[in-house]
């Protein structure tokens, strides 16, 4: 019999998809997997904030019914040493929407990441992170308001497919061999070697997304993010391929940005956006001088890993920085930090990352008021200076609380909207 733990809430209904819809109703069940260290600390304070501005927001006619899902540390206690149920796996493709708090790959739980696992299982192929200023948070740049992007990185292939082998074993020197012999590659002796896999499926529908994403958004622009300068048949090509596929499948709503001055004298045309490419390294540094120029970013899986790090320090770090993992129908959105296992239990860290990842979760499953009131509470808290350990530390005269502590300010804030 196989063990389980796994109880969806009778009073909830779940989500479902029609013709590529998201189908929402007003009791939706969402899943949740509270994750390892500082995990249930952050958790218990962020779902006490979704509830409370769902709450404010729609007066009881709708609500979220969570069911919990496990993973990690707390899913090996309940079944018997896996992290990684199978039924866990089932309920977050069933349930469609869920968010996740950080975890741990235990050592010797057979898997290299239980994250990357996590992706590849349920081919979440886009890692979606939004990032925004909001204002009172200590930032480093002098108008940090000027950065408000959503990075679309390609999740599944490039030096992360895992094809690597290592310096003098039989692999590397079959490998060697061949390159070296029949391809007529030049490259050191002993060299560890590899592969960097692009395709044109996975970087369209990667490209797709990020478009579609910019049109229902009323985006201005999509930045494709390459170093095909150097990397012409992977990185280049993951740049005509973005091209291709916003020519192929969205002719009618975008422009390149060579025809945004070729045709349109540099003005850009209502309900356009602008397709338009920038190599990775001068990317970052455009970023830091000139963010307003940017909007939605779609980009190969190291590029965006070292992108998205790079622009959440700019707004705060990434203690506050949201992200999702998205397929086609199902989306796990997540904390973007660690597990910080020395804060786990102490009640202390801040819970923003989670809690924008359900701020997001909750304008994607369009329940934008709701999302609304967090978004315009946070700001005001922060501008109390009621913060957590780490904005306390960069702030003069700053109140320090702990998570939960952060979470009933921030929904007394809530409460208060509107009251005058
Ligand atoms: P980490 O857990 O992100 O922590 C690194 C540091 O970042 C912390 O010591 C703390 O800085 C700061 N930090 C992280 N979360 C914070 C929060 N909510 N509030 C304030 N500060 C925060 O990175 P790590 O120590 O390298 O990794 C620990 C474990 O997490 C590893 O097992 C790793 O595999 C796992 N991990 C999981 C995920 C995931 O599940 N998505 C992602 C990354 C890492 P200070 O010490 O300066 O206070």
């Amino acid at each position: 019999m196989p063990i389980t733990h796994l109880k969806f809430p009778e009073s909830g209904t779940k989500i479902s998809s029609q013709n590529n819809q998201l189908v929402v109703p007003d009791n939706p069940i969402l899943g949740y997997v509270e994750g390892d260290g500082i995990g249930p600390d952050i958790m218990r304070a962020s779902l006490r904030v979704w509830d409370a501005a769902v709450k404010k927001a729609y007066n009881g006619k709708r609500k979220i019914h969570w069911a919990e899902l496990f993973m990690g540390e707390k899913a090996a206690e309940k079944y018997e040493g896996n992290i990684f149920p199978d039924e866990t796996r089932q309920a977050l493709q069933e349930l469609m929407v869920s968010i996740k708090g950080p975890l741990t790959t235990p050592i010797g739980g057979g898997f290299r990441s239980l994250n990357v696992t996590l992706r590849q299982m349920l081919d979440l192929y886009a890692c979606v992170r939004p990032v925004r200023y909001y204002s009172g948070v200590p930032s480093p740049l002098r108008h940090p308001e000027r950065v408000d992007v959503v990075i679309f990185r390609e999740n599944t292939e490039d030096v992360y497919a895992g094809i690597e082998y290592e310096s003098g074993s039989p692999e590397m020197r079959k490998v060697e061999k061949f390159l070296k012999e029949e391809m007529g590659a030049t490259f050191f002796e002993d060299s560890g070697i590899g592969v960097k896999p692009i395709s044109p499926f996975g970087s369209k529908r990667l490209v797709r997304k990020a478009i579609k994403y910019a049109i229902d958004n009323q985006r201005k622009s999509v930045t494709l993010v390459h170093k095909g300068n150097i990397m012409k048949y992977t990185e280049g090509a993951f740049r005509n391929w973005g091209y291709e596929v916003a020519r192929e499948d969205f002719g009618d709503s975008t422009i390149t940005e060579d025809e945004l001055y070729s045709k349109y004298d540099g003005k850009q045309p209502e309900g356009k956006v602008v397709i338009k490419d920038r190599i990775a390294d001068i990317m970052f540094q455009l970023m830091l001088l000139r963010p307003s120029e940017f909007d939605v970013i779609a980009t190969t899986n190291l590029n965006g890993d070292y992108l998205s790090d790079a622009i959440a320090a700019e707004v705060g770090g990434i203690g506050i920085a949201p992200g999702a993992n998205m397929s086609d129908h199902v989306a796990v959105f997540e904390a973007t930090h660690g597990t910080a296992p020395k804060y786990a239990n102490l009640d202390k860290v801040n819970p923003g990352s989670l809690l924008f990842s359900g701020v997001n979760m909750l304008e994607y499953i369009g329940w934008k008021e709701a999302a609304d009131l967090i978004t315009a509470a946070y700001p005001e808290v922060i501008r109390q200076k009621i913060v957590t350990y780490d904005f306390a530390r960069q702030m003069e005269n700053a109140t320090e609380v702990s998570t939960s502590g952060f979470a009933d300010a921030l929904i007394r804030q809530i409460d208060g909207v509107g009251e005058g």
